[in-house]
């Protein structure tokens, strides 16, 4: 296969085997919980946040690889933006693994979440790489559960 799916095999299980910001977070003040009965994955995502910013934010659960990479990556990848850039990141994503957005294209700020664009040739799988997404943007609304169904 190609090399961009190696690096996105090597990505998921790092993050997989070593999940970023894998813990609960007590000075939350914004949080939500993701089910994708799918696959059976299940998170928590915990926001910390302060005049409209990311201060912090971390995710717990279980579920497959990918779902706990995406989880991971997006924790990197939110801390320090404003709600208004958490918003574009999850629409960027979300709208990069359904195939409406090609990334290469379409200037975006997805930076190393691009590796996810592969998901969207495994419609099982879109579900796994959002559910973090979803989680959090339900968090950041004031949402407390969703499911993918
Ligand atoms: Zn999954």
């Amino acid at each position: 296969m190609s090399e961009l799916s190696e690096l996105y095999q090597q990505v998921i299980l790092d993050h997989n085997k070593k999940p970023r910001n894998f813990r609960k977070l007590e000075t939350a003040n914004h949080s939500a919980e993701g089910y994708n009965p799918l696959c059976g994955d299940q998170l928590t995502v915990y926001l910390k946040l302060e005049d409209q910013a990311v201060k912090d934010v971390t995710f717990e659960g279980s579920g497959c690889a990918i779902s706990k990479a995406a989880a991971s990556m997006m924790t990197q990848a939110l801390k320090g933006k404003n709600k208004q850039e958490a918003e574009k990141l999850f629409t960027e994503f979300h709208r990069m693994v359904t195939g409406e957005l090609d990334e290469e294209k379409t200037p975006n700020d997805l930076g190393n979440l691009k590796i996810f664009a592969g998901v969207r040739e495994f419609p099982v799988r879109v579900k796994c790489a959002t559910l973090a997404w979803h989680t959090m943007h339900a968090a950041l609304n004031n949402q407390e559960l969703v499911s993918t169904e």
